[in-house]
């Protein structure tokens, strides 16, 4: 059987799809139902009618996270619309709750216009701790999230933006360091100016790499002052056009320290790489195939390459379920108001700790028994580490209260031991 047989197949399996409801309280008597439902239901009605917070008591809002798309940019799909992103939406559910143990409803929105999208959305605070967008094509996700994130008092979160600018913001914090190099000093350049490159340059700045130090590319080449004097760029990537020739790719990369690959496969060279600075890091996260493999970024030179990629089967996998689940679960346990710039710091910082401490057997184990230790081909952490539950999550709890987003305080280290247990 084919990957895409087998997967027919598990999701046609009775009962279809991936996720059901299940219930938390007896329902075993009519003394039972009539506190679930009529007429005993009516007292914790009233009491959120008079103090809203008291929903997070009452009702399941506090651990549960909508996932919610127009099905407009669906992986590597494209625009295939709402119906069809449905298993995406229950899969990303099934991760926030295999990693996280956070319930999900994915919701999807058969609705192009972004402001009738972001009305649909915002009427959905009530239902939800918080809201992870999903899968909405560049540039319109930026003004749904930012739309979104002014309006509502809940976290609102673009993953497919935010996801990879923080795990490999991790994995660049490692790096850096393993190539001896400074943030401050770092020449970037970036090939894609989308939705994951545009909202990765920004945390990397946010990092501390100078704004001016990066450049990057779409498919018409450099964004340079005189495109953006044309009038080719948006508020998103006017930012990052810099002051230099109009060039492309090849031009960009040359000198460059870091390479940073959110756009399509095989478009960097070994001659390019060739180009780069000494000990260069190369994050070729184009999906499925980066745009270079491991294996010819590697042998292109005879001094240190640090390489990660969206691949499970090569070292450095940039995979953002180290992410999500984690940063949604500190986020909901202070009932936090949004996820800021200190909060994705947080979880950055926790993960690239976390790279760098010993790594359990059982984790090794799991990766069929590579050693995973510290170093070039060992920068972040494994999806599968456990520990990243324990250390992510309190990390983001944290920033959250020092930043003054979260609405409850809570102690960290009887947290810590709770997700531990
Ligand atoms: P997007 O919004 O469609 O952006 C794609 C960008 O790549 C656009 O700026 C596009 O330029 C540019 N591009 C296309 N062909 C190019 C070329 N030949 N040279 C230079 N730039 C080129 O998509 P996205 O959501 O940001 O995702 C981009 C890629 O990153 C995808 O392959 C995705 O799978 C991958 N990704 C990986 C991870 C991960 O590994 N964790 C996470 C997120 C995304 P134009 O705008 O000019 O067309
Ligand atoms: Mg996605």
């Amino acid at each position: 059987m084919t990957l895409e047989d087998d997967a027919r197949e598990y999701h046609r399996e009775e009962p279809p799809g991936k996720i059901e409801i299940s219930t938390t309280k007896p329902t075993n008597t009519q003394r039972d139902l009539s506190l679930a439902y009529s007429p005993g239901v009516a007292a914790p009605c009233l009491d959120i009618a008079e103090d809203e917070t008291m929903a997070y008591e009452y009702t399941a809002k506090g651990n549960l996270v909508g996932v919610v798309s127009n099905g407009s940019a669906v992986l590597g799909l494209g625009d295939i619309g709402a119906q069809a992103s449905k298993p995406v939406m229950e899969g990303k559910g099934v991760l926030f709750k295999r990693f996280a143990d956070i319930d999900v409803f994915d919701v999807e929105l058969d609705l192009a216009d972004p402001a009738a999208f972001t009305q649909a959305v915002a009427a959905m605070e009530p239902t939800f701790g918080g809201i992870n967008l999903e899968d909405i094509k560049a540039p319109e996700c930026f003004e749904i999230e930012s739309d979104l994130r002014d309006e509502m008092d809940i976290p609102v979160f673009h993953d497919d933006q935010h996801g990879t600018a923080i795990i490999s913001g991790a994995a660049l914090l490692n790096a850096v360091d393993i190539a001896d190099k400074e943030l401050e000093n770092l020449n970037v350049t970036f090939a894609g100016a989308g939705a994951a490159a545009t909202a990765t340059a920004r945390f990397y700045v946010s990092l501390g790499i100078p704004r001016e130090n990066i450049t990057m590319s779409d498919v018409d080449g450099i964004l340079s002052e005189s495109r953006a004097e044309a009038g080719e760029l948006n508020e998103f990537t006017e930012p990052f056009a810099r002051g230099v020739d109009d060039g492309d790719l090849e031009d960009a990369i040359a000198g460059a320290d870091v390479f940073v690959g959110l756009s399509v496969g095989g478009i960097v060279s070994q001659e390019m790489v060739r180009s780069m600075n000494d000990d260069p890091i190369l994050f070729a996260m184009a999906n499925p195939d980066p745009e270079i493999t491991y294996e010819d970024a590697k042998e292109a030179r005879d001094d240190t390459v640090i390489m990660a990629t969206g691949r499970s089967d090569y070292p450095n996998q940039v995979n953002n379920v180290l992410g999500f689940p984690f940063i949604f679960r500190g986020a909901l346990d202070v009932r936090a108001t949004e996820i800021n710039e200190e909060m994705k710091r947080a979880a950055a910082e926790a993960l690239a700790d976390l790279a760098r401490q010993d790594v359990p057997d059982s984790v090794v184990k799991a990766y069929g028994d590579d050693p995973l230790q510290f170093g070039p081909d060992y920068v972040i952490p494994k999806p599968l580490d456990q520990r990243v539950l324990y250390e992510v999550t309190p990390a983001v709890a944290k920033a959250a209260m020092d930043s003054g987003a979260a609405r409850k305080e809570i102690d960290l280290d009887a947290y810590r031991e709770e997700l531990e247990a």
